[in-house]
């Protein structure tokens, strides 16, 4: 379903992030991508939604070039995939609702979403989507009032309701305790594992990805070095 042919990033500086990388994840596949920080983790996941351009081969989803996707093609594109970051990325001061409505405002090219006025299927589904993650019942609190476990889950509810087909999680977990960790962990897995969403999580610790993926890749100075199951990955990974 995504596919990486020879893509290499090269930054406006000369670093290369990464390196002829040749990759195909299939529907459906719980992958955590593990590597040394600056191996290229963050580089390849920003590549698959186009956050940035790579400088050489091409990346297709379900068959689709997206290297020179651009306007209503690269916000459909974007649509379908939900973001989540180490720094959970929220609106601080609006609440959790308000937060999980932003996933929505892609599906709707109306002015009403940017006023903030969302159609009651929206909320319907963030509801839902904050249910999926135990979060119902802090819907009208404020974002910064949640703790970082519990706004990492909101920042899941917020990608949820864009109803996508693929979830990107960059050290997801980085900037939480290991309890919290877990249950963050634990909500990726079952909405992967519930939804069928294509999930690729970037990790620093080779035992949580052996916990939690169906396949593990790794990364060293932006080329693949391992790429196999939890079983074969060992602590050199
Ligand atoms: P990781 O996510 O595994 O820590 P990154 O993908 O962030 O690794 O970085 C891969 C390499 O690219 C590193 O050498 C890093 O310093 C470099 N890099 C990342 N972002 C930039 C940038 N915006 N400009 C220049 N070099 C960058
Ligand atoms: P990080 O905190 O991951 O090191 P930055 O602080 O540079 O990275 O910001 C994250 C990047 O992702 C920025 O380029 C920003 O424009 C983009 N971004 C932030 N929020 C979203 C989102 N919800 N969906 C897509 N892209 C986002």
């Amino acid at each position: 379903m995504i596919e990486f042919h020879n893509v290499s990033k090269v930054y406006p500086n000369g670093t290369r992030g990464l390196n002829n990388i040749n990759l195909t994840i299939h529907q459906g596949e719980m992958v955590v991508i593990v590597g040394l920080s600056g191996a290229g983790k963050s580089t390849l996941l920003r590549s698959i939604n186009r956050l940035h351009d790579i400088t050489e081969g091409d990346i297709q989803i379900n068959g689709q070039s997206i290297t020179n996707a651009s306007g209503s093609g690269l916000r459909r594109i974007r649509r379908g995939i939900g973001m989540i970051f180490q720094s959970f990325n929220l609106v601080k001061r609006s609440t959790v609702l308000r937060n999980v409505l932003s996933g929505r405002v892609g599906h709707h090219s109306t002015l009403r979403t940017v006023l903030g006025m969302f159609p009651a299927e929206d909320t319907e589904l963030a509801m839902d989507a904050l249910e999926r993650v135990n979060i119902r019942d802090k819907a009208y609190s404020r974002a910064d009032q949640l703790s970082g476990g519990q706004q990492q889950r909101v920042s899941i509810a917020r990608a949820l309701a864009q109803q996508p087909q693929i979830i990107l999680a960059d050290e997801p977990v980085a900037s939480l305790d290991p309890l919290t960790t877990r249950q963050v962990m634990d909500d990726l897995q079952r909405i992967n594992r519930e939804l069928n969403i294509t999930t690729i999580i970037n990790l620093h610790f080779i035992d949580l990805a052996r916990q939690y993926a169906t396949r593990i890749i790794g990364l060293r100075a932006g080329e693949v070095v391992f790429d196999g199951t939890p079983e074969e990955a060992t602590d050199e990974v």
